[in-house]
């Protein structure tokens, strides 16, 4: 079938669904008369679907995967904390400046997901990172979610992600600046009575809501309902929230007539809680991601994208690797976007020392090719080097 005849068969305008919601236009409108009868543009999915389909499938293509490297500015300073290098404008220009000049890169990268301070920044020799990375072969794309909010009727835990005002202009720039694809991440918990029935509904309608405003400025969504690991859990339990969830979000993006061809998925593994007593191997953790995802993810969606959650580099590559030997009928590539099982090799390679950058970018091309074999399931554990043994995993952790 041909792109646009995708998009002629949704359900892309249903306006009496979409309670309050002043900014949902209609995909095959031009223009809107607000109340005062100024006219203004109206932005349109129909205009992008097939950049969208082109996009998403070039981002999900075999091999590679997505960097992501939109820490907030509060996070990364986490992390240049955890090397001794203090979180200033020039040092965050300089550590992002060595990932997106990493010649080679662009043969396991397909994306990187930068936070709004990157996108519109130089490297130190006053050239734009969208360029840098545009010239790596690396599309640039975009956290648009602002931060994450306690949710009321709910665990004190829980939460709600913020950003929808707005949201569709704010796409229509970082469109204009180079970016292609965004992200929105919603968390989720697991306890005794958890998720909540109104976290669920509340996190999965404003995943579909985020992805379908994006998709009609031309940024491909990363839909990321993540599940995190806190709990003495185990896999089945996981298993069977992140079934909820899903069909949740999938209900919601049908509603939201969400093109899926253009979209990504980026959920956690399925995979036992942090406090479990018990073990789970990577074969077990493969066979029921698949099994999940089999179950909720419609085949239209062309990639599905692991976060690392705060599992060790040779963990994530491991467990990633061990689905793609699965035989399975998902036709989607179950690739990464992996942010600190991507970077922490080079981050204490490099430790804010410029002579350090080649060995820095060694770090992250071996941890880059080590997911790039895994999404083909041909990584072997321990042939790419490591210098994160004991993972990232933080109780409560707030990206
Ligand atoms: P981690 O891989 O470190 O979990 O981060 C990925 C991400 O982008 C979370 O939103």
């Amino acid at each position: 079938m041909a792109p646009t005849a995708f998009v002629n068969a949704l359900p892309v305008s249903r306006p009496a669904n979409i309670v309050g919601s002043s900014s949902f236009v209609s995909a095959r409108s031009t223009t809107v008369r607000s109340r005062n009868a100024r006219v203004q543009p109206r932005m349109s999915l129909e205009q992008y679907a097939d950049e969208l389909i082109s996009t998403a499938s070039k981002i999900a293509s075999p091999g590679k995967g997505i960097l992501a490297v939109d820490e907030s500015t509060k996070t990364i300073g986490k992390r240049l904390a955890s090397i001794g290098v203090e979180n200033t404008e020039a040092n965050r220009q300089a550590y992002r400046g060595l990932l997106f000049n990493c010649q080679g890169l662009g043969e396991y990268i397909s994306g990187a997901i930068l936070f709004e301070e990157t996108l519109y920044q130089n490297s130190i020799e006053g050239k734009p990172f969208v360029d840098c990375l545009k010239d790596i072969g690396i599309i640039p794309g975009i956290k648009v979610d602002k931060g994450l909010s306690p949710l009321g009727n709910a665990e004190s835990f829980e939460t709600w992600c913020t950003g929808l005002d707005g949201l569709g202009e704010r796409a229509a720039a970082y469109y204009k600046q180079g970016a292609r694809f965004a992200k929105w991440r919603a968390v989720l918990q697991i306890s005794d009575k958890t998720p909540s029935k109104v976290s669920l509904l509340e996190n999965t309608w404003g995943l579909a809501r985020y992805a379908r405003t994006v998709q009609n400025a031309g940024l491909v969504p990363i839909i990321e309902p993540e599940i995190l690991m806190d709990g003495d859990h185990p896999i089945s339990r996981t298993a069977e929230v992140q079934e909820e969830v899903l069909a949740h979000v999938y209900k919601a993006c049908d509603t939201n007539g969400v093109l899926l061809e253009g979209s990504l998925l980026k959920p956690n593994m399925v995979v036992p809680g942090s406090d479990y007593k018990g073990t789970t191997s990577p074969e077990e953790i493969g066979a029921m991601t698949v099994r999940t995802l089999e179950r909720r993810v419609p085949s239209a969606v062309p990639g599905i994208m692991f976060l690392s959650g705060g599992m060790s580099e040779e963990e994530a590559s491991i467990n990633l690797s061990a689905m793609n030997t699965i035989e399975r009928k998902g036709p989607w590539s179950l690739s990464f976007s992996y942010g600190r099982a991507l970077q922490q090799s080079c981050l204490k390679s490099w430790m804010g020392k410029p002579e350090n950058v080649p060995a820095a970018q060694q770090a992250l091309m071996a941890r880059a090719r080590a997911n790039s074999l895994a999404n083909l399931g041909k990584y072997t554990k321990g042939s790419e080097p490591s210098l994160d043994a004991l993972g990232t995993f933080e109780k409560g952790y707030k990206y």
